[in-house]
């Protein structure tokens, strides 16, 4: 058996870290353990200024 490599889009969610490959080629529209819908999104609401 010859090697070879294979390689897969993987995933991981920016709010709980989780990492997991997705059965179909469509992206993931929330993450499976924390079922946020903004796994994918970074947070950028922190605009608030540190004092
Ligand atoms: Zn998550």
């Amino acid at each position: 058996m010859a090697e070879m490599k294979i390689e897969v889009t993987a995933y991981r969610c920016d709010r709980c870290g989780h990492k997991w490959i997705p059965r179909s080629n469509e992206k993931p529209t929330i993450c499976p353990e924390c079922k946020s819908p903004y796994w994918n999104k970074p947070r950028k609401n922190n605009k608030e200024k540190r004092k």
